[in-house]
């Protein structure tokens, strides 16, 4: 048994894959700026470390759904010049605190114009202001019907020196299906209601549509700048696109457990809740004390690959809230021997994208979701 206390979970954050991540983005991304995606305690890796990270390696543009995200960045020492946008805003946001924090806010409707004009009188110097259009993707932004009027108000609010419309900008719907004609549908939206904009006298610092995969397929998509989430944690956006070795991304999050207890089952006995995986004959079991508490998937019951000792065993039965059993097959490796449940794969273990299709959803979701309760170990 292990002298030194062994850690019960870790996701070890590799920041050095993170900046070579971000530097092979920047070398795809066609002289265009690039954001790095940290929304989501950066997708699971950690907001403020990866978001220092990603600045070291050239991104100048930081990215958050929330004004909170942001605000969080900013108390964190990430100052100016560095450009946080937050694109998810609700009535009654934090405005004022946005514009005194300098943070570019997207606006879609002219509530949200409103009360940005009113923050900024409030703060007495002017909004960094990024109008949002949705151009297909049928989610956030504005319509191209309601476009003219929200850049003309927001025009108005420029000329009374209440705002600066620093970014024209949209999301895709399909840019991880090379081809789906709804890309090129979009980008002729795009080009069209920044045309329209700058003929109405906008001059934006950036005009920017690119995630990911259209950083990594769609070159006509880059613009000014790109703002890439999943490909800076190195995964890929879509198994279908590629894997992440081929766009030279290596995978960051490392998810590894100390086996809480290995012992003997006799044949035909039932194991975790349920009772929905029986042994075969007489077999050896791991204990690994990650549940789906910690995020790992309670889909992946029965098919969650799990390295130990040097082999792929999988998930025995039901995941349940703190652990789960691995079926050893016999093997009897020592209670703390280390359990990985996905890493950059190069050790012989699965990765997040194993484990998405172990559960039937997408690795964004496997990284994401890693709980509090999982220490980021950052090497
Ligand atoms: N831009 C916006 C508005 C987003 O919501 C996201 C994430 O979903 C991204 C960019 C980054 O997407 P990806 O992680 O695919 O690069």
């Amino acid at each position: 048994h292990p002298r030194t206390a062994t850690l019960r979970a870790r996701a070890e954050i590799d920041l050095a894959a993170l900046r070579a991540n971000v530097r092979t983005l920047r070398a795809r991304a066609s002289g265009a700026a690039l954001m790095a995606v940290v929304k989501s305690d950066a997708y699971g890796h950690g907001a403020v470390p990866c978001a220092r990270a990603a600045v070291a390696a050239g991104a100048t543009w930081l990215g958050t759904a929330t004004p909170e995200e942001a605000l969080a960045l900013r108390a964190a020492g990430i100052g100016p010049p560095v450009r946080i946008l937050c694109w998810l805003w609700t009535p009654g946001g934090p405005w004022r605190e946005a514009v005194e924090a300098d943070l570019d806010v997207s606006v879609s409707a002219l509530w949200a114009l409103a009360e940005v004009r009113e923050a900024a009188r409030a703060a007495g110097r002017p909004a960094r202001v990024q109008l949002k259009a949705d151009t297909g993707l049928g989610r956030n932004g504005c319509q191209p019907a309601d476009w003219p009027e929200l850049v003309g108000e927001a025009l108005r609010a420029e000329a009374e020196g209440l705002i600066r419309i620093t970014g024209l900008w949209s999301h895709f719907a399909c840019a991880d299906e090379p081809g789906h004609p709804s890309i090129a549908a979009q980008l002729d939206c795009f080009r069209t209601v920044v045309a329209d904009a700058e003929a109405a006298g906008v001059r934006p610092e950036v005009r920017h549509i690119a995630n990911s995969p259209a950083t990594l397929t769609l070159p006509e998509s880059h613009f000014d700048l790109v703002r890439t989430g999943i490909a800076v944690y190195g995964v890929s956006p879509s198994p279908e696109l590629g894997t992440p070795a081929d766009f030279g991304l290596r995978p960051v999050m490392t998810l590894s457990a100390a086996l809480a207890l290995v012992k003997h089952l006799p044949g035909g006995h039932g194991v975790s809740y349920g009772h929905h995986f029986v042994t075969a004959g007489e077999t050896t079991v791991g204990l690994v004390p990650v549940g789906y508490a910690d995020g790992i998937p309670r889909h992946a019951s029965g098919t969650g690959p799990v390295l130990v000792g040097g082999k792929w065993r999988t998930v025995a039965g039901r995941i349940a809230m703190d652990q789960f059993v691995v079926d050893l097959g016999g093997d009897l490796p020592e209670a703390g021997a280390e359990a990985v449940l996905f890493g950059p794969g190069d050790r012989g273990e699965p990765t997040a994208e194993d484990w998405a299709q172990a559960a039937g959803t997408i690795a964004y979701e496997i990284v994401t979701r890693i709980g509090k309760r999982v220490p980021r170990v950052y090497v």
